[in-house]
């Protein structure tokens, strides 16, 4: 349930209202400040718990990490006590939201000036039905192409993103694709006898309508594997939702899912999917943000929910893959993997690291946290330079120092951010190991 600060201040219970709806107990934190020190973006997240444990509730409110974490999970990621100050941050925001926000209009809060001062800040309502609806508008986007592709890139067009969205003008949003990655697996001819049963493909957004080769590549893997592939009768994941504190229009996504999802799950058909943050939203969140009479179909759809690394890495093990690939002996590219930060959070991104190594890949694992996109963040005009910054800490002086070094992203946010800063062209995981099958 959605709640507003200023009623359940009225109300009283305001701490327990922000340890409810972000499921975590501030008093387990014992300050030992890990997840400040890791924080790709050098704010304060042992500040914010600090202030709720003193009962200091508005002034964690209106702390300035609470409104600029990008929500990239490195601080819950490194706690010791299993706190996740991202939670935190997020339950703080969505209390605070206006119900006109929650129900996708992009509204704002006006009353209580002091606690709705960095609300202000942060709110733009433009940016936040565009970054909301991206799903929606993608599928515009993809219909108009190329039209719509001319229409982001003419001289001029950054200015007014940037002054009338918020969007930083050195960025560009992915091109859209004409034929989208439903339409090519509509009319394509299946590489394999499917004997090894079905699996539901988790097409997210960016395959779809932007990088419809991730799409192909998977299905064309899993074909050749043996696998017959259906796409998941689905509708957008939810989490950019999420991302803008927008839970209960998120929940109505979750709803849908489950609903959509629980009955091709119950039999036993994995849904497999590309994007660690979209796939992840059903195993980590659905369970928590369904009603009550959807949990148990949540937990059911959450039980057959893996990441495309998860899924192949356990079959390879058992030497069950099925799949030939041309190099097996190690001494191919080398390649330099980059995990996506919900991946690391609650995956396992060794795995790509692998099955690239399987493939016949000389590859390695970067250690870096988060690469500052962190979903739409990376975007924003006001986070652009601590997005920069955050990929500086590490990740790009890695993979400058490696200029032949072929580059493996798991999430679309990583691509367009290394891409974006290094000049390097970047590869999702299954696309090197498609290109390295037989
Ligand atoms: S890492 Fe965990 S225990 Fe340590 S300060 Fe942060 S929230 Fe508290
Ligand atoms: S989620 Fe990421 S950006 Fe937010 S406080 Fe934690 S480490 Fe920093």
């Amino acid at each position: 349930m959605t709640l507003l600060l200023a009623d359940i201040a009225r109300a009283g219970g305001l701490l327990d209202a922000v340890e409810e709806a972000s499921g975590q107990n501030v008093f387990a934190c014992y300050q030992c400040g890990k997840c400040t020190a890791g924080c790709p973006f050098s704010l304060g997240p042992q500040q914010v718990v600090r202030l709720l444990q003193l009962g200091e509730v508005e002034a964690a409110l209106a702390h300035m990490t609470t409104w600029d974490c990008a929500s990239c999970l490195t601080c819950a990621t490194a706690c010791p006590k299993g706190v996740s100050p991202t939670l935190i941050h997020r339950a703080l925001r969505t209390l605070h939201a206006s119900p006109a926000a929650q129900n996708g209009h992009g509204g704002e809060r006006t009353n209580g000036a002091a606690l709705d001062a960095p609300y202000r800040a942060h709110a733009r309502p433009l940016r936040t039905y565009l970054f909301t609806n991206i799903h929606r508008l993608s599928r515009l986007g993809s219909a108009m192409a190329p039209l719509s592709n001319w229409a982001l890139r003419v001289p001029g067009a950054n200015l007014v993103a940037h002054g009338l969205l918020g969007i930083h003008r050195a960025r560009s949003l992915p091109a859209f694709v004409r034929r989208t990655f439903p339409e090519w697996f509509r009319d394509h001819t299946p590489l394999g006898d499917g004997r090894r049963g079905p699996v539901a493909l988790f097409h997210d957004t960016f395959m779809d309508f932007n990088f419809p080769g991730t799409g192909i590549a998977v299905t064309e893997l899993f074909e050749k594997a043996g696998f017959r592939v259906e796409l998941a009768d689905m509708v957008c994941c939810g989490r950019p939702m999420i991302s803008k504190g927008l839970v209960a229009r998120a929940s109505v996504q979750a709803e849908t899912n489950v609903t959509r999802l629980w009955a091709r799950a119950r039999e036993g058909v994995p849904i497999v999917g590309c994007e660690p943050s979209c796939l992840l939203t059903l195993r980590d969140e659905y369970p928590a943000m369904v009603p009550a009479n959807l949990r148990d179909k949540a937990r059911v759809v959450a039980g057959q929910t893996f990441l495309i690394d998860e899924f192949l890495a356990p079959l390879a093990a058992k030497g069950d893959l099925d799949l030939t690939f041309r190099d097996s002996a190690s001494g191919g590219p080398s390649v330099l993997f980059h995990g996506h930060c919900h991946q690391k959070a609650s995956a396992a991104p060794a795995k790509s690291v692998e099955l690239l190594r399987l493939a016949g890949y000389r590859a390695h694992m970067v250690d870096a946290s988060c690469c500052g996109m962190a979903g739409a963040y990376g975007y924003e005009k006001e986070h652009y330079e601590a997005s920069r910054a955050a990929g500086e800490r590490a990740l790009f002086p890695i993979l400058r120092a490696h200029p032949d070094a072929e580059i493996a992203v798991m999430g679309t946010s990583c691509r367009q951010q290394v891409e974006h800063f290094t000049g390097r062209r970047t590869r999702h995981v299954v696309e090197l190991l498609r290109a390295a099958v037989d």
